[in-house]
């Protein structure tokens, strides 16, 4: 079976954390060009890496000049993911350490942008008003789009083969259905209602979760083709701060607008644009291997 990732906020870590694990040594605060990193030595490098990847996605994608946070290693850090430090910056605790055991893995350190992604995206652009919703208060789709947008390899090479897989199999979700559903996870029941923890990777329980993802990563490259604008999901962010419909002004930017059935029109286009090798389902896609999928389940 093709391999699935997945990755949602809002899942406890608490299995990945070793409750009997001794004293925290004092860890040293190493300054940033985002704000701080505060872990074991051994993982100062990856956390830079993955909060200058998120700095610089935050400007580039959601508009964000130079938003400050810091990330810190969650085994020696009361804090929820998000939760604001004493110097009122966002403090995102991220278990790096193996547990002292070895019972327990830490997930892979490049899964972390993406809940950045999700946490910057829902703290600045579309608040959460509710409750029992995924993310915030914009459709399923863009939050996880916003998220899988601060995604950098190998995972942008998974998501890529995995839409080729899907269209194969003729799973493709139809635009229409995908612009307002339940994200399948919140749908399936799956994820439990938020309490500032998260996770990271999980078995999906949805059929349609690999194709719900897979679509939410294409439909960002797609749109980013047609429009030529890599901060197109600022935008679709600022149509939902304003309470507009999406799918009209989507219909607009790609230049479907009076078409006929424009929704339809677009998803044919889409399904086109995997099949038609540009970035996706051509030949050179068609024949990616299966070596260094960085996510096993
Ligand atoms: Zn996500």
């Amino acid at each position: 079976m093709w391999p699935t990732i997945a990755v949602v906020p809002f899942l406890l870590f608490a299995a990945l954390i070793d409750p009997e694990r001794s004293p925290a040594s004092v860890l040293s605060r190493t300054p940033t060009s985002f704000g701080h990193v505060q872990v074991d030595a051994a993982d100062v490098a990856a956390a830079i890496v993955e909060g200058e990847a998120a700095h610089v996605t935050a400007r580039t994608v959601l508009g964000l000049a130079d938003v400050r946070f810091d990330i810190v290693e969650a085994q020696d850090s009361p804090r929820r993911f998000g939760e604001r430090s004493s110097e009122g910056v966002p403090t995102y605790v991220w278990p790096f350490r193996q547990s002292a055991d070895g019972r327990s893995q830490p997930p892979p350190a490049y899964l972390l942008r993406h809940e950045i992604g999700h946490d910057l995206f829902i703290r600045y652009l579309v608040p959460s008003t509710g409750s029992s919703q995924y993310g915030g208060d914009a459709p399923d789709w863009l939050d996880e789009m916003a998220a899988i947008a601060f995604e950098g390899e190998p995972l942008r090479s998974l998501r890529r083969r995995s839409i080729v897989h899907v269209a194969q199999e003729g799973k493709l979700i139809p635009l229409h259905r995908f612009l307002n559903m339940v994200h399948p996870e919140m749908a399936a029941g799956s994820i439990p209602d938020t309490d500032g923890r998260l996770g990271a990777a999980f078995d999906p329980a949805s059929d349609e979760t690999a194709s719900f993802y897979a679509m939410a990563a294409a439909f960002y490259e797609f749109l980013v083709a047609r429009t030529e604008n890599a901060a197109i999901i600022a935008d679709l962010a600022a149509v939902v701060r304003r309470g507009e419909p999406v799918e009209p002004w989507l219909l607009a930017r790609t230049g479907y607008a009076d078409a006929a059935r424009g929704i339809d029109a677009l998803d044919r286009d889409f399904q086109n644009w995997i099949a038609s090798g540009a970035g996706y389902g051509g030949p050179s896609g068609q024949r990616a291997t299966r070596t260094n999928e960085p996510c096993s389940r």
